[in-house]
């Protein structure tokens, strides 16, 4: 059922014992929301935890993301923990791993702003027109009445920063901008956190390098991909940036990343300037947004590559 922002707050101001949790592969966002509500809850004296059911990127390490946000625990008896209330951020309950398996919540309540989200759960507040999930808690933090102390403002700032291309893509508003410079007034020191964000190591930069050397131009310029097999994906640690930067190639629309990740099983990611992925993404049970989605084909290498090219260019047709 979707509610109001207010009645988001007045589940959340109900609950004593909480865990908030966001999507597998966590960025910025799901990472930035998740501790913002996390330090205003606790202020207001309850018990709330953070849990992600994968690693978090030590380029969070600026918000203690690695110390604070713990994994589920799936006891060999699959005991369920029971607590007052789960707090699912950035993603619909299908993204969060093994967390749904290590607690059993009297209340799950669920913010996003994916347009694709399923609106599974039992309270669903969404906002496709967010930039982010932290402008969403931007907002609920003021409705809830609750001050934004530096450490909220550094993380909620965070996922502003992150899920807009640090305010550069076009779900950047004249609301996201004003609430970034609030956040500054707060505490959130900008240029401590972009620096921390998009720091890579030295063979990361080598790796993209080499990636970018394959990067294929189709569809008469108008869709650039770069397709990593096993081989080429195991000498990468992450792939981070490698679709930003074809995204700035002149004259291209969609840009697409197709990674191996394990046997038969390649993940997507696709951005794009005009065309809506996010179809696309859900035609292949993934989900996101009008201009960046992924989803995960369960196929061989060279199918994989075939079946995204062919739909997203029965997607640039449409236009
Ligand atoms: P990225 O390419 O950065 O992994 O994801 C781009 C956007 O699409 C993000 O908003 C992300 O949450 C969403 N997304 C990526 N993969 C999936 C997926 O498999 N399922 C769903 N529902 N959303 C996805
Ligand atoms: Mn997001």
């Amino acid at each position: 059922m979707r509610i109001s922002l207010k009645e988001a707050g007045e589940l959340l101001k109900a609950a004593q014992n909480i865990i908030i949790t966001a999507h597998v592969n966590p960025d910025g966002d799901a990472i930035g929301s998740s501790l913002g509500v996390m330090h205003c809850l606790r202020s207001l004296g309850k018990r709330v935890r953070v849990v992600i059911d994968d690693d978090i990127p030590s380029n969070f390490a600026f918000l203690h993301a690695g110390d604070i946000i713990e994994k589920p625990i799936i006891t060999a008896g699959g005991e369920k923990e029971a607590v007052d209330l789960l707090l699912i951020l950035d993603t619909s309950s299908e993204r969060v791993g093994k967390v749904l398996e290590a607690f059993s919540p009297s209340q799950i309540l669920n913010i996003d702003h994916h347009v694709t989200n399923p609106l599974a759960c039992p309270a669903v507040y969404l906002d496709p027109d967010s930039a982010a999930t932290a402008e969403i808690i931007y907002r609920l933090l003021h409705e809830m009445g609750m001050e934004i102390t530096k450490d909220i403002a550094m993380a909620v700032y965070t996922g502003l920063a992150t899920d807009t291309g640090f305010f550069r893509f076009p779900n950047t508003t004249p609301f996201t901008m004003r609430a970034a410079a609030d956040l500054l007034e707060r505490g959130a020191e900008s240029g401590l956190i972009s620096e921390a964000v998009e720091a890579k190591p030295f063979a990361r930069v080598v790796g993209m390098a080499r990636a970018l050397e394959t990067i294929e131009l189709l569809y008469d310029g108008r869709l650039a991909g770069i397709f990593l097999d096993r081989a080429a994906a195991e000498t990468l640690d992450s792939t981070e940036g490698l679709i930003d930067a074809m995204r700035t190639i002149e004259g291209s629309d969609v840009s697409v990343l197709l990674k191996w990740k394990e046997d038969n099983v390649f993940r997507v990611s696709m951005r794009s300037k005009n065309t809506d992925v996010s179809k696309v993404a859900a035609s292949f049970s993934g989900g996101g947004h009008a201009r960046a989605a992924g989803c995960t084909l369960k196929m061989g290498f060279s199918e994989a590559k075939m079946t995204i090219l062919d739909a997203l260019g029965k997607a640039m047709a449409e236009k």
